[in-house]
């Protein structure tokens, strides 16, 4: 391979766009359209009354996810970040008690948390799945710990046997936040329903969506009565309901609407087929580019199976003499597209940062309710940071429908790039 690389001047191994993911087609046209024709477009009341859990097409989908992924309850919200705040609350977080989060996720995870004025607290990841990393999680316990946020990264499960020993040996409860890997399977059973509550994201970028909502999954009754209350104006159901026990019956409007679930009832039925792709895609990337130097493909957990939500890399800079983002310049110079350096790194956002939430005084982090000083300093999290800085490539699976033609096109492009590592020390 002597070509020179497009980032120096010569010519690019992709010239075309790949075709766009889109899984909506004719069945969600159809089943919109009869939702419109009907003019229910949501049937909720949020009062105690036969609407209180929603309309035909809400309670359908409910009963044929709770089925799918074989749990006793599934109830639909209008996002997931919804779904977060709806889980923290239901577990009966108190103010200032602290839940466990990882860094390396989207910014929800963590505010869901801070929502209910509870305090999140960062243990850092495992290197090799980027989820939470036992050993840390551990490290974190105070006596104010009282839950854990598990999430589920890139497509994989977290390593929920250690999580939920933990959590057994401590007293917590677990909160999946598997947005990323619906249908993704542990040991038999599915991502996200190991935890006391977990659920999915129906945003328009994850793997089957709605446009925008949610799912929240558990098998406890007591928890799922409570989501319920909260999603739907909990202060003014509880009375009419019998409900006795008032914690976090502070309620929202987080219902999802009928054309959203009747969408959703065809997507599910999609999911496997998306699941399939990926994981095929997946295995022809590691087929391709298993062997390159100094990069390591995605590592999946025994007895497990991922969904690829991303495709994640981990990059040996030492071997390589080249750092990251030369190495990405060069591949998108030729014309690979959905590169990314993984998570921010949430406890290095300006809220964290400066601990400044609700209003401008530092609350939650500054009153009494917050028992102890919490450390979001850079330094706390090792792994996920340096990940992040240096050593992560994820290839975001999301973005595009790829063929084999094209799988093998983003190889080449690796291959080429990876054989003229010597040029690109120059320039690195
Ligand atoms: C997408 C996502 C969310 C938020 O879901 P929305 O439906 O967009 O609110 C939360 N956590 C993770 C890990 C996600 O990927």
């Amino acid at each position: 391979m002597s070509a020179k690389l497009a980032l120096l001047g010569g010519p690019a191994t992709i010239t075309q766009t790949f075709k766009h993911y889109n899984p909506i087609g004719a069945e969600e046209v159809q089943a919109a359209k009869e939702v419109i024709e009907s003019g229910v477009l949501s049937q909720f009341i949020g009062a105690w009354h036969p609407d209180f859990l929603g309309g035909p097409k809400v309670k359908a989908f409910e009963a044929q996810c709770a089925s799918y992924f074989g749990v006793k309850y599934a109830i639909t919200v209008n996002s997931w970040t919804s779904g977060l705040i709806a889980a923290v609350g239901a577990i009966g977080i108190q103010p200032g008690d602290e839940v466990i989060v990882p860094p390396w996720t989207m910014c929800a995870s963590a505010t869901a948390i801070l929502h209910w004025n509870a305090i999140p607290v960062f243990a850092d990841i495992d290197p090799a799945t980027f989820c939470l990393d036992p050993k840390s999680v551990e490290a974190c316990i105070t006596p104010y710990t009282k839950a854990i946020m598990a999430v589920d990264i890139f497509g994989q499960s977290a390593d929920m046997d250690a999580l939920m020993a933990i959590a057994k040996r401590h007293g917590l409860k677990v909160i999946s936040d598997t947005a990323q890997a619906p249908g993704a399977m542990y040991q038999g059973k599915y991502a996200g329903t190991l935890a006391d509550v977990g659920g999915f994201s129906l945003n328009y970028h994850k793997h089957i969506h709605t446009g925008e909502g949610g799912i929240l999954v558990t098998n406890d009754d007591e928890i799922a009565q409570r989501l319920q209350l909260i999603r739907n104006h909990a202060e003014a159901v509880v009375e009419g309901m019998g409900v006795t026990d008032l914690t976090n019956m502070v309620g929202y409007n987080f219902r999802l609407g009928e054309i959203e679930c009747a969408m959703g009832i065809s997507q599910l039925k999609k999911l496997q087929n998306f699941l399939d792709s990926r994981q095929h895609v997946a295995q022809r990337l590691n087929d391709k580019l298993t062997g390159l130097t100094g990069l390591t493909t995605p590592y999946v957990m025994p007895d497990c199976t991922h969904a690829y939500y991303v495709y994640p890399m981990v990059l040996d800079i030492e071997k390589l003499g080249v750092n990251r983002n030369t190495l990405v310049k060069a591949l998108q110079a030729e014309g690979v597209t959905g590169l990314g350096n993984g998570y921010q790194n949430v406890h290095l956002l300006p809220i964290f940062q400066k601990k400044v939430a609700y209003g401008s005084n530092g609350f939650p982090w500054t009153s009494d309710i917050c028992h102890r000083e919490v450390s979001y300093a850079k330094g706390i999290c090792p792994v996920a940071e340096k990940l992040h800085d240096e050593t992560y490539l994820g290839f975001a699976m999301c973005l595009h429908d790829l063929s084999d033609a094209d799988v093998d096109l983003i190889a080449q492009a690796f291959h080429k790039v990876w054989g003229q590592l010597e040029q690109l020390k120059t320039i690195s």
